[in-house]
């Protein structure tokens, strides 16, 4: 008899812990621009903004068995949201409050003749 496997999928969070993150995306963010750790995103699944530096790694093995890593939401497993769904606005356009705010302090701080 000619049998199969039934393989199952089990949709498990599995993170893997990254000591330099900012070493770890200089040499891994696919797109041109590598953020800093402080700086702030806007995720387009959760909806949240969040600081770079709380990103997370996720592990996969690919059908191959071959490990395949992904820079995820801080919010994963709950938000499947990657960093391709990074923005640094959020749907209206606006920047985040935080940001807005320093950017603000900082025009205010400066000398006036
Ligand atoms: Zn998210």
């Amino acid at each position: 008899m000619i049998g199969f496997k039934i393989i199952d999928v089990i949709m498990s969070f599995v993170e893997w812990k990254i000591k330099d993150k900012q070493l770890y995306l200089n040499t891994h963010y696919p797109l041109v621009g590598v953020p800093k750790l402080t700086d702030r995103r806007f995720c387009i699944h959760c909806e949240q903004w969040f600081t770079v530096k709380d990103y997370r790694v996720q592990l996969e093995y690919g059908f191959s068995g071959k490990k395949v890593k992904y820079i995820v939401c801080p919010n994963a497993p709950e938000c499947d949201g990657t960093l391709l769904d990074w923005w640094d606005h959020d749907f209206e356009g606006n920047k985040d409050i935080d940001l807005a705010l320093q950017e603000c302090n900082q025009i205010q701080r400066r000398p006036t003749d």
